[in-house]
């Protein structure tokens, strides 16, 4: 048994057998073996090469010369490989020199001969490296068996671990199957950890090197509440997070019963609570944990979780959908965040070196008008159906808020054009993200109807921490002074221009924060679904003058361990059970 601490970002517990997900290429994690089981693992290597050999002679055999004989070449090709006993013989020197497992030793040796034939000048030979790659990714299969299966094809439940996963990747994952997630790398508000969360899957992140000690079908229990990953539990470990399963199962329910109590503190004061999402079916969530609108909508996932980039229609669908679920509630629709680790369909392999700083959000927009077009003129069509406000992110300067409304309007025109009704009056708001839009609050809020206060992305440019980077999760505080000091300034700012301003990063969903963003002046709140109850509780046992006092006391504090300690303590003070 294993124990590995990181950090928690979904919440609820799983135990189940492990399902190891390599990076897309394929990639193994090194894992030694002990002298006396080398034997056995020449013996596997042996197996494998075995059943590779006959799967692509019957593969072969199967092809008619006529009308597949290049696919039958190729494969004549890859026989030729897999017969050659001197790689076989370089596989099994490197099991014996380096005592690993067969699947690393043939990653490792196949993967030097085809970064060896990729850099030969020769197109043909260097072309060869696709071939082993082919020969490796074959080999593997039968090494990992079903453990190495395909995520979005499960038949039995399991738990996801992975050095890393990209939001797009996490997007698939069917919740029957996946009972939880476990990373190497990662942080609480990268977009991965928040998709966990939408698709209510409990998610450790941060674990070092735990895809390097899992073997694919280890049992291994995720303990998303106190960020814990136990690897080969006992009997009676097992049996303890069965029965913590249970009372956290119970916990939700009670909590749930709050459902139709409004958020309202101590001293009268009613605060609305909204939802953020990612998918369309989440909107029944939202209403379900007592959510009163959507204050988020991120919609880039529609470009995430589908193989080609959707239509007009499809945006539309999407939004009908969701906002027919919510009735004449609010449905905040923010414009596609695409960029960063969010890539689109055509856009995904193309590298930039710093990508949360170069062509993402708003900036992707304004330099692909045809599908930001596309997208606003889904938006407006579905605008007839409720109460819809339009919200774009990552805005940095006037400008961009300028040109971003300019394209609206236009989208505007060509519906007049086509006789194509939607409201004409619906609010356009922004995300204050960036450090340059919340020192020019003031001159936005001219051009802006609301402001929403994306604090995920606040923090990392605040203090230039990236969001989801293990290395320096300890830095990335949303309690850090600086950060605090905009979000005042953008209160103050919104407050003169009599604009709305709301909250809507991770910071909002973390109960002990509550209290300072009441003092500090939010009345409206929107979150993950799944935290609306336990965020409910807590209004609902606080003053508005605590509140106050928390907050006053806060913005006089200068360190952020400060502030952290004494923003846990605080809550702790008030609601003990939720802490
Ligand atoms: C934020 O940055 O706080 C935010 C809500 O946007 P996202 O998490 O999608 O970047
Ligand atoms: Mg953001």
């Amino acid at each position: 048994m294993e124990i590995k601490k990181g950090i928690a970002v979904s919440p609820g517990v799983s135990i189940a057998k492990s399902l190891i997900i390599d990076s897309e290429d394929y990639r193994i994690p090194r894992r030694s073996v002990s002298p006396s089981q080398r034997i056995t693992e020449i013996q596997r290597l042996r197996n494998a090469f075995g059943f590779a050999i006959s799967e692509l002679t019957r593969l072969g055999a199967s092809i008619d010369q006529a009308e597949g004989g290049k696919i039958k070449d190729i494969f004549a090709v890859h026989l030729r490989f897999l017969r050659d006993r001197s790689l076989r013989k370089r596989i099994t020197d490197y099991i014996h020199a380096q005592s690993v497992t067969a699947e690393y030793a043939v990653s490792t040796v196949l993967r030097e001969i085809a970064s060896h034939f990729a850099k030969v000048k020769d197109a043909y030979i260097s072309e060869r490296a696709a071939d082993v790659y082919d020969i490796e990714r074959r080999l593997l299969k039968q090494l990992l068996g079903r453990k190495r299966e395909d995520v979005r094809h499960l038949t039995e439940e399991v738990v996801v671990v992975a050095r890393e996963l990209s939001p797009t990747q996490t997007a698939v994952f069917n919740k029957q199957f996946v009972k939880a997630m476990a990373t190497d790398a990662g942080g609480r508000t990268s977009h991965t950890a928040i998709v966990a969360r939408a698709l209510g899957i409990p998610a450790v992140v941060a674990l070092e090197n735990l895809s390097e000690i899992v073997v694919g079908g280890d049992v291994v229990i995720v303990d998303g509440n106190r960020g814990i990953v136990v690897v080969n539990p006992d009997e009676d470990t097992i049996r303890e997070y069965e029965q913590y399963s249970r009372d956290f199962v119970e916990l939700e329910h009670r909590l749930d019963g709050l459902r139709q109590k409004p958020a309202v503190t101590r001293d009268g004061q009613r605060i609305t609570l909204l939802g953020n999402i990612e998918f369309r079916d989440e909107a029944g969530l939202v209403l379900e944990k007592g959510g009163e609108g959507i204050g988020l909508y991120r919609t880039e996932f529609l470009y995430l979780n589908s193989p080609q980039e959707p239509t007009e229609q499809a945006h539309y669908e999407a939004y009908a959908e969701t906002i027919r679920a919510l009735g004449d509630r609010p449905v905040t629709i923010r414009t596609m965040d695409l960029g960063a680790d969010k890539y689109t369909q055509s856009k995904r392999f193309v590298p930039e070196p710093n990508p949360f700083l170069g062509l993402r959000s708003i900036r992707f927009c304004l330099q692909n008008l045809p599908m930001f077009k596309t997208q606003l003129h889904a938006i407006l069509r579905a605008s007839v159906l409720g109460n819809v406000k339009i919200m774009f992110p990552l805005i940095t300067n006037l400008q961009e808020l300028k040109q971003a409304k300019t394209i609206l309007r236009d989208v505007m025109e060509d519906l007049d054009d086509e006789g194509i009704s939607y409201k004409r009056d619906l609010d356009v708001g922004i995300m204050i993200e960036t450090p340059s839009a919340a020192l020019t609050a003031a001159s936005l809020s001219r051009d802006a109807d609301f402001f929403s206060i994306g604090t995920n992305d606040l923090t990392q440019y605040t203090l230039a921490v990236d969001r989801g980077n293990e290395l320096v999760s300890t830095l990335y505080s949303s309690a850090d002074p600086a950060v605090l000091r905009l979000i005042r300034t953008v209160i103050q700012d919104a407050r003169k221009a009599q604009i709305d301003v709301t909250i809507c990063g991770e910071m909002a969903g973390e109960p002990e924060y509550v209290m300072l963003l009441l003092g500090m002046g939010f009345r409206t709140i929107s979150l993950a679904p799944p935290m609306i109850p336990e965020i409910k509780q807590v209004i609902r046992s606080v003053t508005i003058e605590q509140c106050n006092q928390v907050a006053r006391k806060v913005l006089g504090m200068s360190s952020e361990r400060h502030i952290a300690n004494y923003l846990r303590a605080a809550a702790r003070k008030i609601i003990p059970e939720a802490f």
